[in-house]
């Protein structure tokens, strides 16, 4: 069953619960309300019948026996003659006396309620009239019941007016729940068209495979206004995701395909006239650069899974640093000039190996793109909540336009280039992971043709003073390097 219908037929019913509870309440009240009117009128006209009536006197009954007889007064005979009939009745069942509308009628208006001893009210059907309403009140002389009297008016008024209002509230209860079904599933199908659009959609997509599809809605921002938004918004990060998984396998294809092009071409020399030292160091080369590339691509998913370990401790950032600063110096062959700028201590909790090789990703790209002569400066400095580390050098700078893609994977500015340095465009990737695996950052700032910094933002711990005996020293720092912070 369609959810259209399912609405649809769901509020239908309750709608015609309502109604029905309605119509019955309102017929029931409109009864109550008329007959107790009538009852009123029979009260009254009791009331005003015993005080009038003369006192009973005894009588002679033809049997010999005697007997009380009441007499209705002749005014009250008269005026109330076309609406209400009246009868007296004595104890032992005998009438005594009636109304001049029912004088030829023997029997009791109310057989039932004759034996009475308490006033009584109830409808009475009798064959060939219309329904009628009997009031039945004993007469007491002294301690004990004399007789009755039963007074009724005709209640076809009542059941008439009953009847009318019943036939009026089925007749509108027809309509309302006619027009509400036609209305109400007319509009449960337009809330509903969106969702219907939203599943066409994802079947084109899912049987198309086109994930640059977006459903259109021009609707008012509601709940299907906000999910479809949702559900474009998620179609566009699949599309993404898609996307890049795409460039990222043909990227990697490539990657691998040159250096194993390069290879099989060394081998096929060596095969064909002996091996030579160049070729031999072209094979290593190229070994070399794909073991390092599957490594990064190896580091990269076990980040993206998650189940890249972090050991994470308290340490000293400065130290970090002077370890990276030691490296830079061997690595700097004396070809470029690599020193300390600001150096403050800060401390920070963070695995000191993952930073270690972050800081050595950007050294590295940092000897690779400045030319001899060149200075590359490390620093590193508190700065309020936060820890910054600095790798700036006089290289050739970045172009603003590339800027905002270097820290994607396999993204190089000169590709040719950045190859030829053996670089295959995952450095910075890994060092914004892991910058971002602590919880900080990694940013750049650079100008063509005057250098590039960049700066990791890590949050500080600034510990109680009582803890930084807990610290953990584990990077030895040489007495000789401990000299720069000081010169500072
Ligand atoms: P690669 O391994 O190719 O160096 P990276 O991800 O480390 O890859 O860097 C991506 C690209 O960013 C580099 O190819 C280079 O074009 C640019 N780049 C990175 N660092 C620097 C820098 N210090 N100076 C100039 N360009 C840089």
């Amino acid at each position: 069953m369609s959810i259209r219908l399912r609405l649809t037929l769901t509020y239908s019913i309750v709608l015609g619960v309502i109604l029905l509870v309605f119509s019955i309440t309102v017929s029931a009240a409109l009864y109550w309300t008329l007959l107790s009117s009538v009852d009123e009128s029979l009260d009254s006209t009791v009331s005003e019948i015993v005080s009038n009536i003369a006192p009973p006197r005894l009588q002679l009954a033809p049997s010999g026996e005697l007997s009380l007889l009441f007499r209705l007064p002749p005014e009250l005979d008269i005026f109330r003659a076309s609406t209400s009939y009246v009868q007296i009745w004595r104890d032992d069942g005998t009438l005594s006396s009636a109304s001049d509308n029912i004088a030829g009628y023997g029997q009791p208006l109310d057989p039932e309620a004759l034996n009475t001893t308490v006033d009584t009210r109830r409808n009475v059907l009798i064959a060939g009239t219309s329904p009628l309403r009997v009031f039945t009140h004993p007469l007491v002389a002294g301690d004990r019941i004399v007789g009755r009297i039963q007074v009724a008016q005709s209640i076809t008024t009542v059941l008439d007016a009953q009847k009318g209002v019943t036939l009026l509230m089925i007749v509108i209860g027809i309509l309302a729940l006619g027009t509400s079904l036609f209305l109400g599933g007319g509009l449960i199908e337009r809330a509903l068209r969106p969702i219907e659009s939203i599943a066409q959609a994802a079947s084109q997509i899912a049987t198309g495979d086109d994930l640059s599809r977006r459903i259109p809605y021009n609707g008012p921002p509601d709940e299907l206004g906000r999910l479809t938004t949702v559900f474009n918004a998620t179609l566009g990060r699949l599309e993404n995701l898609f996307i890049a998984q795409r460039r990222f396998v043909a990227d990697v294809s490539h990657e691998l395909r040159t250096p194993l092009t390069v290879i099989q071409g060394n081998v096929d020399l060596i095969r064909r006239y002996g091996a030579d030292d160049d070729s031999l160091m072209a094979i290593g080369n190229e070994t070399r650069r794909m073991t390092r590339l599957v490594g990064d691509l190896l580091l990269l998913a076990q980040a993206d899974a998650g189940e890249l370990p972090m050991l994470k401790q308290n340490l000293e950032l400065d130290t970090v640093l002077l370890e990276v600063f030691e490296q830079a110096k061997i690595l700097s062959e004396g070809k470029t000039t690599v020193r300390l700028g600001r150096f403050d201590p800060v401390r920070v909790y963070a695995d000191p190996d993952r930073l270690k090789q972050l800081l050595l990703n950007l050294v590295s790209n940092a000897f690779k793109f400045t030319p001899e002569g060149g200075t590359i400066t490390l620093a590193v400095w508190p700065d309020g909540p936060t820890a910054r580390l600095s790798v700036a050098d006089t290289g050739e700078g970045i172009p603003a336009e590339d800027l905002p893609h270097i820290f994607d994977r396999f993204y190089r500015v000169d590709k040719a280039r950045a190859r030829r340095q053996g670089g295959a465009g995952l450095g910075l990737a890994i060092a914004h992971w892991i910058a971002d695996a602590h919880g900080g950052r990694l940013t750049v700032d650079s100008t063509v043709g005057e250098g590039t910094t960049f700066t990791v933002h890590l949050p500080r711990q600034i510990p109680p003073p009582e803890s930084l005996v807990e610290t953990v020293h584990n990077i030895p720092i040489p007495a000789t390097l401990k000299a720069p912070a000081k010169e500072r």
